[in-house]
C-alpha cells in the first residue's frame, strides 16, 4: 500500500455474528487495499484432503468423518462433537493452535511486506478472547471492528442466503454470543442495517481513520 509511513501496520480485528455482514465488510476492506487474513479460510485450507490436520482428525475421531472422497465430512464431525464437551475440547486442542500458527505467519508476512491496513478476520473472536483461547484470537490487535445488524435482520439474511428455515437460523444465532454484546465490546462498529452503499460508506470512513491515524 502507498501512502502510509513506512512500517507502520494497523491491525485489526473482525467480527460479526451470523449473517450479519462480516464477509461482506472484509471484501470491502478488500477492495479498498487491506490485507485480509481469514480464520475460516485457513481452517478450511488447513483439513483439505492430504493435510497432516486431516490426517490426525481422523485418527482420533475415526475414518467416518471422511467422506468416499477422503474429504472431512464437517456434518459427522459436528456430530460426534456436538453433544460431547469432552470431544469438542479434544478438537479445539488439535484445531485451534494450528490455526493460530498458521494465521501468525500470514500476518508476519502481512507486516513484514509493510501493509498499511491488515484486518483479522474472526468469526469467534471476543468468545476465544473470554476463554483465553491459544487460536487466531489471541493475537494482539490495535482496534476491533464488529458488524452489526439487528436480529431480525440477521435471520432475515441467513435465510436468504442460505435457505435455511427460520428455526435453524434462530437456532445458530441462539448458540453465538449476542450481538449486541459483541457491539458493545468493540472499539468500531460497522451498521449494517441499512444498503450495501451504506455500510461501503462506513467501512471507506473506517478504513480512513484507521490508516491516516498510522501515516
Ligand atoms: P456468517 O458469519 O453467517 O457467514 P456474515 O456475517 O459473513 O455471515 P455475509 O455473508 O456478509 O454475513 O452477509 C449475509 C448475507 O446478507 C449475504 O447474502 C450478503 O450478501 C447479504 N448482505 C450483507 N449485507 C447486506 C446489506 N447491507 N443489504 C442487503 N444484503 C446484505
Amino acid at each position: 500500500m502507498r501512502g502510509h509511513a513506512a512500517g507502520v501496520s494497523v491491525v485489526i480485528g473482525l467480527t460479526g455474528g451470523i449473517g450479519s455482514g462480516k464477509s461482506t465488510v472484509a471484501r470491502l476492506f478488500t477492495e479498498l487495499g487491506a490485507v485480509v487474513i481469514d480464520a475460516d479460510a485457513i481452517v478450511h485450507e488447513l483439513q483439505g484432503p492430504g493435510m497432516p490436520m486431516l490426517a490426525e482428525l481422523a485418527g482420533v475421531f475415526g475414518d467416518e468423518i471422511l467422506d468416499s472422497d477422503g474429504a472431512l465430512d464437517r456434518k459427522a464431525l459436528g456430530e460426534i462433537v456436538f453433544r460431547d464437551a469432552e470431544k469438542l475440547a479434544r478438537l479445539n486442542a488439535i484445531v485451534h493452535p494450528q490455526v493460530g500458527a498458521e494465521f501468525g505467519r500470514r500476518l508476519q508476512d502481512a507486516l513484514a511486506a509493510d501493509e498499511a491496513l491488515i484486518v483479522l478476520d474472526i468469526p469467534l473472536l471476543f468468545e476465544g478472547r473470554r476463554k483465553g483461547g491459544r487460536g487466531a484470537s489471541s493475537l494482539a490487535t490495535q482496534a476491533t471492528v464488529v458488524v452489526w445488524a439487528p436480529a431480525e435482520t440477521q435471520v432475515e439474511r441467513t435465510i436468504a442466503r442460505d435457505g435455511c428455515t427460520r428455526e435453524e437460523a434462530l437456532q445458530r444465532m441462539r448458540a453465538q454470543m449476542p450481538l449486541d454484546e459483541k457491539r458493545d465490546l468493540a472499539d468500531h462498529v460497522i451498521d449494517n442495517s441499512g444498503s450495501l452503499e451504506d455500510t461501503e460508506r462506513q467501512v471507506r470512513a473506517l478504513f480512513a481513520e484507521l490508516t491516516e491515524a498510522a501515516a
